[in-house]
């Protein structure tokens, strides 16, 4: 039963002719499904809608070929073609009685056109903000008016496909209205430049074109980006974003306000904490009576009802928490409270889309695999017969499996090693910033902890003799992984034997206390080749021990593959506020008791470096003892009861949380019988 105090957030809230449910909001999002996989995508929206979000968006949608971010997979809405697949999402949302938005965009010269080849528009003659070897051209009037005709176009055709709310979007430093509202972007010296009334006009005429082509029927949500961190070279919220919203304060019918850009707007835990985006944006609400929505990674429910009551939002956005819980609004409703699965901000599901592919969650395995898989995230169907399972290690894959298996009414025992929950999480989550990450194993926990079908065990290492005696039928082995020491990885193919010569901690050590009772002198040399977050995690531990720390990688930038999760500069910039010496390019060469030979990856120039202790993080091996000692005695398995013995997670293949959470899940959907995978075609046939 829903808690009074929350009664707020279940309002009715009027939108211009079209009223939301509630005050639950699901931002615009990309999901990496796009116009690819229009199935795909409007399962995953019709879930949420389900899961009580009074408004459903949908990811940005390209108005026309000039606005092309292909191989980024962004829903598109070029022609009347268009429409069918984007009729599908408003179908499933409206199948729930929730409102479907669809945010417009024209990219700007955020866009290179790889697949339209048209050349790219912008306010001024400028190269395009990827690498691509392309510029976008100044747009003149009849651009304009083409521009402004392909909008129009748009809201029309986003009306056929059954919106209730059409976006203008000027926000993220993707999009040609906020381009042209941008004095570093907009060089004009006619009407649509210099002063900022200019800079708003073609803000101001569209949202009027767009209200006049659809406003009858549709609401006009204006997304405007109020600040950019830039200082003078952008919109600051105390500055031109307050004029700029006093200038067109009643024209929409909501405001959707954020930061910019996507970095801005998507923080991680690592960096930021819920409601990060609050002082940018409580002012919206003075200077406009229209509904205004906001985000900030919410998902504690006393906070929704604060920023409602303290008139700082209308409307509670979201976009990661509703992906991590399409259900949180229900089960705020039904006072379920424990069971919302809080987002830990890893933007694992960012990565999602700027790989250009379906996105994951590390808390919902169930994402993106709606319509693809048929799993959803809260219902898991009783299979006709339930059966004995033992899940042997209690880390993301095996919490899941069993956590999953449980619900579906299956008897499930848990055996983990060591004498705490969560594994890797639990060890990761101790990291500088990743605190947040151990909701991973806090939401199975609560959630095994409730039920009488699971017995969990600590301190229970089993061997492959413990397995045949438990003689359980199904047996997942969920083990883990242990990260090498011998440096090989994705740059030295082979173990490297001069480490020997020197003081290596393995990254498991050197997580777990290794570095701050570590007795060598020296500099502390993390060599980081697994290029994503922990050497630089690990790097900012051995800061904390004062002595002087450097991070050697053979790429060119610190962790290059964390920019597809928005952090890669501020990681970078993290390690050098903490004095860091970083030395890119580089692979290792030779060892000894006190330095370091390093190998330039391009030249092949050597030189040493004094090294008193060296962190290599290169690469993991699964802890898949278990799984070689029961496979040498499957002769004795019938007469102990076992049928199947399946390896899941890192313990089969180590990999991201999110993959071994996605595991575990998998297993026991497929353990279950309850797994199909289906294919699509980008008219979303079948
Ligand atoms: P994953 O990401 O695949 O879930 P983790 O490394 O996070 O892997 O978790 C694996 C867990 O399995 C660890 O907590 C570890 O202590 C436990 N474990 C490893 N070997 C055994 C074993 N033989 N018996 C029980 N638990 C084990
Ligand atoms: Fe949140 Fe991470 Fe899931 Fe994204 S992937 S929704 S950041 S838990």
């Amino acid at each position: 039963m829903r808690n009074p105090i929350h009664d707020i957030l279940f309002e009715p809230v009027r939108l211009g002719p079209v009223t939301a449910p509630n005050r639950f909001y699901q931002v615009p999002h990309c999901t990496g499904m796009g116009h690819r996989y229009p199935q795909s995508e409007a399962a995953h929206r019709g879930v949420k809608a389900a899961g009580g979000w009074g408004v459903v968006s949908t990811q940005e949608t390209e108005i026309h070929p000039t606005s092309d971010i292909t191989p980024a997979n962004e829903a598109r809405l070029w022609d009347d073609r268009d429409i069918p697949a984007l009729r599908l999402v408003t179908d499933a949302v409206h199948e729930h009685g929730s409102l479907a938005a669809i945010q417009l965009v024209h990219n700007g010269l955020h866009s290179a056109n790889r697949y339209s080849r048209r050349i790219p528009l912008a306010p001024s003659d400028a190269p395009v903000d990827s690498d691509d070897p392309v510029n976008a051209r100044m747009m003149d009037k009849a651009d304009i008016r083409a521009f402004r005709r392909w909008h129009v176009d748009a809201a029309r055709r986003s009306k056929a496909a059954g919106f209730d709310i059409v976006y203008v979007y000027a926000g993220h430093d993707m999009t040609l209205l906020q381009h042209f509202l941008l004095q570093r972007h907009n060089h004009r010296t006619d009407e649509y430049g210099g002063s900022l009334q200019n800079r708003l006009r073609l803000f101001r005429e569209v949202i009027a074109d767009t209200r006049d082509a659809v406003g009858d029927t549709c609401a006009i949500a204006v997304r405007f980006a109020v600040e950019e961190l830039l200082g003078p070279e952008g919109i600051r919220h105390d500055v031109e974003a307050r004029e700029v919203i006093e200038a067109l304060a009643e024209e929409p019918d909501l405001w959707d306000v954020n930061m910019s850009d996507w970095s801005n707007d998507s923080q991680t835990s690592r960096f930021a904490k819920e409601g990060y985006q609050e002082p940018y944006t409580e002012f919206v609400k003075s200077v406009t009576t229209r509904p205004v929505v906001g985000v900030g990674r919410y998902t504690s429910s006393d906070t929704m009802v604060r920023l409602v009551r303290q008139g700082k939002l209308d409307m509670i956005g979201a976009a990661r928490p509703s992906i991590a819980d399409p259900y949180l609004p229900r089960k705020i409703d039904e006072g379920r409270l424990e069971e919302i699965r809080e987002c830990i901000g890893c933007n694992i599901c960012v990565s999602g889309d700027n790989t250009s592919v379906p996105f994951r969650c590390t808390q919902n395995p169930t994402a993106g695999e709606e319509w693809r898989r048929g799993w959803h995230p809260e219902i898991i169907t009783q299979p006709n017969r339930t059966e004995a399972y033992l899940v042997i290690g209690g880390g993301p894959a095996g919490l899941e499996a069993a956590r999953t298996l449980v619900k579906a009414g299956n008897d499930v025992i848990v055996a983990e090693a060591s004498d705490r929950w969560g594994g890797r999480v639990t060890i990761e989550s101790q990291l500088p910033g990743l605190a947040e990450w151990a909701r991973v194993r806090d939401w199975r926990m609560w959630q095994l902890r409730q039920v009488q079908n699971a017995e969990l065990y600590l301190n229970s290492p089993l061997s492959a003799t413990d397995v045949l005696e438990y003689g359980t039928a199904n047996v997942a082995i969920a083990t883990g992984s242990c990260w090498r020491g011998d440096g090989a990885g994705r740059t030295h193919r082979r173990p490297l034997a001069f480490l020997q010569s020197g003081h290596v901690l393995t990254p498991d050590n050197a997580m777990q206390g290794g570095l701050e009772q570590d007795v060598a002198t020296g500099p502390i040399v993390i060599f980081d080749d697994d290029l994503f977050y922990l050497g630089s995690a690990l790097a900012e531990v051995a800061a904390a021990t004062g002595r002087r720390v450097v991070f050697v990688t053979p790429a060119p930038i610190v962790a290059p593959w964390s920019k597809f999760t928005l952090e890669q500069h501020r990681i970078q910039k993290r390690l050098m506020d903490l004095d860091v010496e970083i030395v890119p390019n580089s692979k290792l060469a030779g060892m000894d008791a006190t330095s370091l030979t390093l190998e330039c990856v391009y030249s092949g120039r050597t030189r040493q470096i004094d090294c008193g202790t060296l962190v290599p993080v290169t690469a993991r091996l699964p802890n898949d003892q278990l799984w070689t000692d029961l496979g040498a005695r499957q002769a004795d398995w019938q007469d102990a009861g076992l049928r199947k013995v399946t390896r899941i997670g890192d313990c089969y293949a180590p990999g991201l949380i999110a993959a071994a959470v996605h595991a575990g899940h998998e297993y026991a959907r497929e353990a279950m019988g309850m797994d199909t995978v289906l294919r699509e075609d980008m008219n979303g046939n079948v």
